[in-house]
């Protein structure tokens, strides 16, 4: 047996090991048991970091939609797959049965074929969060074209850099979107990308907001009457493990964003595994992950880590914030949410707001609360934890990342005990290193350095889209036959991690290393601050020093200014010592941000280090205008 459902930590200990000390033999008996193959692979793997190449179930074949889908549907074929929840609460929820889906999934895939789209073909998704989304991907992976999803809330500059990268022949879009009281002209967003890919040959559009849009003759077709034109019968094509299976590209918080391509058996064997044991699914469980799948979290553990379990999976087209902050406490309540998987930049926003949303509504149904995209700080930790989970539904704070396709490092709820901004330990099969700036491996606990992972895992990226280079000089050349993250993080005298923040973002201040991550969370401690962000500049005698951007909770904030950095640096000083007071804080009302709600650091160094000239990308930015009022305030 491989222990595909862990249920206490002794037996994650168990497990783990026997995953580290004979990683082919565990990763072979969960593959065999649990999916179905057209055939089964020759070699489980075979890796080399140097080149890099990396191949998990060599000679396998299969396809993915299989395990999604058709082989529930003896099962579970009434049981609902993809619960839509539409952006406007009056709007009745659509409940996708996986029956239904298998159909709607095969009726999609025949309108690809009938365009001529066939295995290995690049097809670009820029659709909103609404069911066709979702089928849309499954469709591309029965045929076995290569979906590249690019987050609805992308411009169309950036947009059609994604297109042009990798190929596409085709985009999927809607002819606009819903994000709470407002309408998005996605269909006017593609037109403009298209004047310059000149490789796409076809547009399908999916009608969602019913507006006026432009229809090119020749290249533009609704999607609905094709669909109900099409058959619903498709077999699908049959893949080889290593075959990609997608391409998505990282949210661009530190540079060029990389198109990552991702395989399919490993990924499939891995992202079920991990959805399994973090979420601790059961069968009758409705789970919600809040992230858009335009997101590898998406991709994950919205449409495939869930689907190849056979689970319930939401999806929810709006926003936290519309008709009021009370919209994601409704939607618990309303579909009896037992897993809820969302951002700390999600839990922070709505944090800010009163109580009286959240105490209107019935969490009871919760039993496992997640998340996922950046550290999660001490102050959101305990209000999720004590507002949200009411103390009884444990955190599962997952680092990860897109190139690794899937969760590395979480606790498992009610097996590892949680310890607050602690992704504690690593998931089965992961083998961390923290490494120093030598390229030594930092052994023993109570220590911390940057984080790499020592062996394959199933579901790593192959690739990047194009750039097999970029690939091997980002992530497998700063330390000898080790994987990248790019991240910092300490190891506690337990063993678990945290993740400290980006090595980029690792401040040396009079020979310290200091991450951003704890001082940030301390400056949260204050009550009158929201949020902060810091970065280093230049300085003449500490090497650094530390500058910080603070968003108050109030902006009417009426306290004098000199006061409140006074506080703020009392409280680094008391939670991390006096090395990492801040030389200058600026108050601001926003930070710049992706599109997924990270902050871009670089354009806050940049600031600081009052080298404006060339911003760099900012093309992923969600607010561009916060920038000139930094700038304008800068100290
Ligand atoms: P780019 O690589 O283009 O700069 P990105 O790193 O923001 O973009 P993602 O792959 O979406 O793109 O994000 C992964 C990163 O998010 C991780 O490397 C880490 O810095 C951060 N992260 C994700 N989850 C956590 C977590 N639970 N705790 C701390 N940091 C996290
Ligand atoms: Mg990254």
């Amino acid at each position: 047996m491989s222990n595909y459902h862990i249920k206490h930590l002794e037996e994650y200990y168990q497990v783990y090991r026997k995953s580290i000390r004979e990683p082919e033999n565990f990763w072979e008996e969960v593959a065999e048991e649990h999916f179905i193959w057209r055939k089964k692979w020759d070699n489980v793997l075979s890796w080399d970091f140097t080149k890099p190449e990396v191949k998990w179930f060599e000679g396998a074949k299969l396809n993915i939609t299989e395990n999604c889908i058709d082989r529930h549907l003896a099962t579970r074929g009434d049981k609902t797959a993809i619960l839509f929840e539409p952006n406007n609460p009056s709007e009745l929820p659509e409940h996708i049965t996986y029956k239904e889906l298998h159909k709607r999934v095969n009726k999609f895939a025949n309108v690809l074929k009938s365009f001529g789209i066939s295995k290995g073909d690049r097809i670009c998704i820029y659709l909103p969060m609404i069911p066709e989304l979702a089928i849309s991907v499954l469709a591309c992976a029965r045929i076995g074209a290569i979906h590249s999803v690019v987050f609805a809330g992308f411009s169309s500059t950036a947009l059609s850099t994604r297109i042009n990268d990798s190929d596409c022949k085709m985009v999927i879009t809607s002819d606009g979107s819903y994000r709470g009281a407002k309408t998005i002209d996605l269909k006017g967003i593609v037109d403009d990308a298209l004047e310059n890919c000149k490789g796409v040959k076809s547009v399908l559009v999916a009608k969602r907001i019913c507006s006026e849009i432009n229809m090119t003759l020749g290249r533009d077709h609704w999607l609905q009457p094709l669909l109900d034109e099409a058959s619903d019968d498709c077999k699908a094509e049959i893949m080889d493990a290593e075959d990609p299976l997608f391409i998505l590209y990282t949210s661009g918080s530190t540079g060029k964003p990389k198109g990552m391509v991702h395989s399919t058996a490993g990924y499939m064997v891995y992202t079920a595994y991990t959805f399994k044991n973090v979420f601790q699914y059961r069968e009758t469980d409705v789970y919600w992950c809040t992230a858009d799948i335009g997101w590898i979290t998406g991709h994950s553990y919205i449409v495939y880590g869930p689907l190849v379990n056979g689970a319930t999976t939401v999806m929810f087209e709006g926003v936290p914030s519309y008709p009021n902050f009370g919209r994601f406490w409704q939607i618990i309540e309303k579909h009896k949410v037992n897993q809820f998987y969302t951002a700390p930049t999600a839990i922070r926003a709505l944090a800010k707001e009163g109580m009286e949303f959240i105490e209107k509504h019935d969490l009871s149904s919760l039993k496992v609360l997640g998340s996922v995209g950046e550290p999660i700080n001490e102050e959101a930790w305990h209000w999720y934890n004590d507002n949200i989970g009411k103390k009884k539904s444990p955190i599962v704070d997952t680092w990860w990342q897109t190139e690794t396709g899937g969760i590395m490092i979480t606790p498992i709820p009610f097996v590892t005990p949680t310890k607050p901004t602690y992704a504690t330990l690593p998931f089965i099969g992961i083998q961390p290193a923290l490494m120093d700036e030598n390229g030594k491996e930092i052994k023993g606990n109570q220590v911390d350095g940057r984080l790499c992972i020592k062996f394959p895992w199933p579901s790593m990226a192959r690739t990047i889209w194009g750039n097999h280079e970029r690939y091997r000089d980002t992530y497998f050349s700063a330390f000898e036959n080790k994987y990248f993250t790019g991240d910092g993080a300490l190891r506690d005298e337990v063993g678990y991690y945290r993740i400290t923040g980006r090595v980029d973002d690792v401040i040396i201040v009079s020979g310290h290393n200091l991450g951003t991550a704890p001082i940030e969370d301390a400056i949260n401690e204050h009550p009158a601050v929201a949020e902060s962000a810091i970065v280093g500049f230049p300085h003449d005698i500490k090497g650094n020093a530390l500058y910080g951007y603070v968003i108050l909770k109030d902006v009417g904030e009426t306290r004098d200014h000199n006061n409140l950095r006074k506080e703020i640096n009392q409280i680094i000083t008391e939670h991390i010592g006096p090395i990492a007071k801040l030389d200058k804080i600026q108050f601001t009302s926003g930070l710049p941000k992706t599109r997924s709600g990270k902050i871009m650091r670089r354009i806050l160094r940049k600031i600081a280090c009052k080298d404006t000239s060339n911003l760099g990308d900012t093309s992923t930015l969600l607010n561009p205008e916060v920038v000139q009022e930094i700038m304008d305030n800068a100290l």
